[in-house]
C-alpha cells in the first residue's frame, strides 16, 4: 500500500510511513483505491510512449531524419518501465510492451538500412 501523506509504497502491515512518520490509518478502501489509480496511470503511460516511439519511427521512413533516435528513446524507456513492472510483479503494460519494441525495432532498421541519409 501507500503512504496517504507522501505517497512513498510501504509494507502492508505497517503501522508507521518509513518515509515520512505518517500513523496508518484502518481507511484501507481509500489507500487500495488510490494504488490501483497509480497503476492503471502507469499503464496508459506505458502505452502511451510504446506508441509514440512507434510514430517518431515511422516518421523516418516519411522523410523526417533524425526522429528514430527519438522512438528509439522512447522505446528503451517502455521497456525499461515493463521490466520493471514485471520484477515487481504489478500489472503491466502487453501493448507498451509490443508497440516499445516495435518502436524500438523500426529506429534500428532505419539505422541499418540507411534511410537517414545525413545520419
Ligand atoms: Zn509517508
Amino acid at each position: 500500500m501507500y503512504c496517504k501523506m507522501c505517497g512513498r509504497e510501504m509494507d502492508d502491515d505497517a503501522k508507521f510511513c518509513p518515509s515520512c512518520g505518517e500513523p496508518v490509518e484502518d481507511d484501507m478502501f481509500e489507500t487500495e483505491e488510490s494504488s490501483e489509480t497509480k497503476k492503471s496511470r502507469d499503464y496508459n503511460l506505458e502505452t502511451l510512449l510504446g506508441v509514440l516511439a512507434i510514430v517518431f519511427s515511422l516518421m523516418n521512413y516519411l522523410g523526417v531524419f533524425f526522429v528514430h533516435l527519438i522512438g528509439i528513446a522512447l522505446g528503451s524507456i517502455v521497456l525499461n518501465l515493463v521490466n520493471r513492472d514485471k520484477k515487481e510483479k504489478k500489472i503491466f503494460s502487453q501493448i507498451g510492451y509490443v508497440t516499445g519494441i516495435i518502436g524500438l525495432l523500426l529506429g534500428i532498421v532505419a539505422i541499418v538500412i540507411g534511410i537517414s541519409t545525413q545520419f
